[in-house]
C-alpha cells in the first residue's frame, strides 16, 4: 500500500477522437501501475466533478456559460485544439474536481498524485492547447476558499510554458537574477507590472508560479511566470536538473508555500512529438525525485497532476508517468 492517494477515474479519458493527445493514457497508467504492483486498488480515491462555483474561482461567468451551453465560437473552437463536445465539458470538470481531491489528500498525507489534469494553457476567459479549464489553479482557489491554504507554489516541468498558470496568478514575479547553472539568457527580463494591475485577484500574490519549458516551442507568446527558465533546444538530463534544482531553491527564497502543485509532464523526454528537450526516462524519473525530495526536505506538501505527453510511442508516455508515482513512492516510503 501506498503512502498516499492516487485519484483516478476511467472518466478522466476525454472524448476527443484519434488525435495527437493519448486521451487513453490515463487508463493505460492506472492499468499498468495495478498489473506492475506498484499500487494496489485501495490506493486509488474516485474523484467527483468539480462543481461550477469551484470553476468560477478561476474562470470568468460567460467563459463558464459559453462552455456549459456549446456556444464557443469558431476562433475560441480552434485555439482550443480539442473537438468541443457537453461530454469533453464532463471530462474537464472532472479532471478540476480530481485535482482538488487530490490537493486535499496532499495536504494530510504529504503527498497526493492525480492520475489526470495538469491542463496548464487554460486562461479565465477562455481556453487554449488542449486546455479547456485549469484543474491546478481551481484546486489552488478551492483550498484558499475553504481556509486550508493560504500560499501555494506550481512548479511545471512540461515541455511547454505555463501560460495560463502565469496570467492567473500573476502578481508574484522575480526579477531576473543570477542562477549558478542557468545562463541569463534562459531567464525572463522582470516584467514590472505598471501600477494598479499587478492585483488581479485577492490571493495573486500568494500563489508563486515556476515553469521550466523550452523557449522554441508553444505557447509562441509566453506570458511572465513568478519565475521562467527558457530552456535551449536539445537540452539533456544533467543540465535540466542543475536549472531545475536552482529554479526550487530560488522560489523557495521567495516563498515557502503551504501546497506544492507539481505538474509533471512528459514531454521533455527526448522522444516527443510535441517537444525539442532531450530528456531520457530515466532523467524524468530523477527530475521527479528532486521535486519530491526538496519539498519534503522543507515539509511541504505536494499535489501532482501528469499534464503532456505525447512520445511516438505510447509505450514511453505511460512509463514516465507511471515513474513519477515510482518516485514518489520510493521519497516517501511505501513498503514494498
Ligand atoms: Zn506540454
Amino acid at each position: 500500500m501506498l503512502p498516499f492517494k492516487l485519484v483516478y477515474s476511467d472518466d478522466y479519458y476525454l472524448p476527443i477522437g484519434s488525435h495527437v493527445f493519448p486521451a487513453e493514457k490515463y487508463k493505460c497508467i492506472h492499468d499498468r501501475l495495478l498489473t506492475s504492483g506498484i499500487a494496489e486498488p485501495s490506493d486509488f480515491v474516485t474523484p467527483r466533478p468539480a462543481t461550477d462555483q469551484d470553476v468560477l474561482l478561476v474562470h470568468t461567468p460567460r467563459y463558464v456559460e459559453k462552455l456549459k451551453t456549446g456556444t464557443l465560437n469558431a476562433r475560441e473552437q480552434l485555439e482550443l485544439e480539442v473537438p468541443y463536445s457537453p461530454e469533453l465539458v464532463s471530462a474537464f470538470w472532472l479532471a478540476a474536481g480530481g485535482s482538488v481531491l487530490a490537493a486535499d489528500h496532499a495536504l494530510n498525507d504529504g503527498m497526493a498524485i492525480s492520475i489526470g489534469g495538469g491542463f496548464h494553457h487554460a486562461f479565465p476567459d477562455h481556453g487554449e492547447g488542449f486546455c479547456m479549464i485549469h484543474d491546478v489553479a481551481v484546486a489552488i482557489r478551492c483550498m484558499q476558499r475553504d481556509n486550508k491554504i493560504r500560499t501555494a507554489m506550481t512548479v511545471d516541468c512540461d515541455v511547454h510554458q505555463g501560460n495560463g498558470t502565469a496570467v492567473i496568478f500573476s502578481g508574484h514575479r522575480v526579477p531576473s537574477e543570477p542562477l549558478p547553472s542557468v545562463p541569463n539568457f534562459m531567464m525572463n527580463p522582470s516584467h514590472p507590472a505598471p501600477h494598479g494591475i499587478r492585483r488581479r485577484s485577492a490571493h495573486a500574490e500568494d500563489v508563486f508560479t515556476i515553469s521550466l519549458h523550452q523557449q522554441n516551442n508553444y505557447p509562441v507568446f509566453k506570458p511572465p511566470s513568478s519565475l521562467d527558465l527558457n530552456l535551449p533546444d536539445e537540452m539533456g538530463d544533467g543540465e535540466y536538473l542543475a536549472c531545475l534544482g536552482d529554479a526550487l531553491s530560488l522560489g523557495l527564497s521567495k516563498l515557502k508555500p503551504e501546497l506544492i502543485c507539481y505538474l509533471a509532464g512528459a514531454d521533455p523526454y527526448r522522444e516527443d512529438q510535441l517537444g525539442g528537450l532531450s530528456l531520457t526516462i530515466a532523467g524524468l524519473k530523477e527530475r521527479d525525485a528532486l521535486v519530491f525530495q526538496i519539498a519534503k526536505a522543507e515539509g511541504i506538501p505536494v499535489m501532482v497532476t501528469l499534464a503532456g505527453g505525447y512520445a511516438l510511442k505510447l509505450e514511453d508516455t505511460i512509463a514516465i508517468h507511471c515513474n513519477t508515482v515510482v518516485a514518489a513512492k520510493e521519497v516517501f516510503g511505501g513498503k514494498g
